[in-house]
């Protein structure tokens, strides 16, 4: 069995990125964005990780790394090149191989890591490379010239090498590199083996990036009940649905709409609409529940986000709704300004079973799905 190390190289003060705090700090799923990168590294040929640190940054990466005995910080250099020839005097005598990475990709997947540490055993290096799905141009004084995207790959990390290797050429370099697989071929004067990466294995540079990683989607669900009576209307969805009961509210009542408002609110961490617009309100006496959806959907666009998908169970022994889905969830779709395909509606009775089965009353279970707009 090989054994690893891995080197991340994270002495960078992220001023690309656009954030006033280096970005392998940003939180991604809410977890810094270096400690989701050191996750990939949990793997049992994996035996040290050594961090290459920014001295600003120390008390965070301190805190990331906090119960995790593997890792060993040592201080960045001026550059990356530097930074990594600090960091190499660190690696384990018995290592057979160094991966370097960026601390800043953190979407690289398991299977692309095991695919690059196989190569890197049978081939002796490994450098993850992905292909140019767009048209390349070459410009050289502002004339450009038409190159052949099957000749041109570009090129990701991790980057694997013998520890023997790249400790020599390291120790060559006598000028910065930008990239490793460069540095090994300058100084050891071997080819390297290039292994297929991902396009999800991206390095986060730009702000746009950091917007695209917290873009993610925000999920949230939403419960209500009404208590069926005679005497009142039964609105569903906005939609007036024929039967002799309607449900019992200081609103209108709308249990599906109060469900999926809720749902909503969950996904952007507000609290319930019971908070939001209290029954103790005379405002929102018989108040059409469409208008309150609306309501929230501002709110949730002042956060600059929007509702990607709504789903919703109504539990009701009776009326039979299933005729009734098409027009309520067009009925939604409408209301929240959104693609029909972005409601899903069903209709379930409860086998005559509890307060829904004996007709008392109307459940709605729904799930909110919120993206960034
Ligand atoms: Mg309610």
């Amino acid at each position: 069995m090989s054994k690893f190390n891995v080197i991340l190289p994270c002495g960078g003060s992220g001023t690309r990125s656009g954030l006033s705090y280096n970005k392998l700090l940003l939180n991604v799923g809410g977890m810094p964005l270096l400690e989701k990168t050191l996750n990939i590294f949990y793997h049992d040929d994996v035996t040290k990780i050594i961090i290459a640190y920014n001295k600003d940054d120390l008390g965070s990466i301190k805190q990331i790394i906090k119960g995790r005995e593997n890792i060993l910080l040592c201080e960045g250099g001026v550059s990356r090149t530097q930074s990594i020839k600090n960091a190499l005097e660190y690696v384990e005598d018995d290592c057979d191989f160094v991966i370097i990475h960026d601390g800043a990709r953190c979407f690289l997947s398991r299977e692309c890591l095991e695919r690059s540490m196989r190569d890197a055993v049978e081939y002796g290096t490994s450098v993850l490379y992905v292909n140019s799905v767009d048209s390349l141009r070459c410009v050289k004084d502002k004339i450009s010239s038409p190159v052949d995207r099957n000749d041109i790959v570009r090129i990701q990390t991790p980057q694997i090498f013998k520890k023997s290797e790249i400790t020599q050429a390291y120790a060559l370099a006598k000028s910065d590199f930008s990239d490793d697989a460069t540095l090994y071929e300058e100084y050891i004067k071997k080819p390297i083996h290039l292994t297929l990466g991902s396009e999800e294995n991206i390095k986060v540079t730009t702000p746009a990036d950091c917007e695209k990683i917290n873009g993610g989607y925000l999920i949230g669900n939403g419960w209500d009940t009404h208590r069926l009576d005679v005497g009142r209307d039964l609105i569903l969805g906005g939609i007036k649905i024929p039967h002799d009961k309607g449900l019992v509210a200081h609103s209108d009542g709308d249990v599906l709409i109060h469900a999926i408002m809720d749902a909503i609110l969950s996904a952007m961490h507000e609290r319930d609409i019971g908070v939001l617009f209290p029954d103790s309100d005379d405002k929102y006496k018989n108040i059409s529940s469409a208008l309150l959806l609306k309501e929230v959907l501002a709110l949730a666009k002042t956060k600059g986000l929007a509702v990607k998908s709504i789903s919703a169970v109504i539990m009701a022994q009776k009326p039979k709704l299933s005729p009734h889905i098409p027009t309520i969830q067009s009925n939604l779709a409408n209301i929240m300004d959104v693609e029909e395909n972005c409601v899903s509606l069903s209709a379930t009775t409860t086998e005559k079973l509890g307060m829904t089965g004996r007709e008392e009353g109307i459940s709605v279970s729904s799930v909110a799905v919120l993206s960034k707009i």
